[in-house]
C-alpha cells in the first residue's frame, strides 16, 4: 500500500524530501569526484548514493554512476529511487536501470 493512508504524508513534504536527498547526493558526488581525482581512480565508477524517495526515514543506498546522477538531475522533476519506493500518486516511473528507477514528479 502506498503511504497515502499515513496522515503525515503530503505531496509537498514528499517533494521536499526528494529535493533534500537530491542535494545531499549532489554534495556527495562533488566530494567523491575530488577524492577520486586525487587518488587517480576512475571518476565515474559506481558509488552508493542515497535513495531519493518520498519516505522521510529512508536512508537506503543504490549503486549509480556519477555521470548518470548528473544527467538525471539536469531535469529538476526527475529523481532516482530504489525499486518499490515509488509513490504513483506523485511520480511516474520513466526508466529503470540496474539498481534503481528514474521517476518524474507529476504534482
Ligand atoms: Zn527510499
Amino acid at each position: 500500500m502506498p503511504p497515502t493512508s499515513d496522515p503525515g504524508f503530503s505531496p509537498r513534504r514528499a517533494l521536499e524530501n526528494e529535493q533534500f536527498l537530491e542535494s545531499i547526493n549532489e554534495r556527495l558526488k562533488a566530494s567523491l569526484l575530488e577524492v577520486r581525482e586525487e587518488a587517480g581512480e576512475d571518476p565515474d565508477a559506481h558509488f552508493r548514493f542515497f535513495c531519493e524517495c518520498s519516505d522521510l526515514t529512508c536512508r537506503e543506498r543504490m549503486h549509480v554512476r556519477p555521470s548518470r546522477l548528473t544527467a538525471i538531475h539536469e531535469d529538476p522533476d526527475k529523481f532516482l529511487l530504489i525499486p518499490g519506493h515509488e509513490i504513483l500518486e506523485v511520480e511516474r516511473v520513466v526508466d529503470q536501470e540496474e539498481d534503481y528507477l528514474i521517476v518524474r514528479k507529476i504534482v
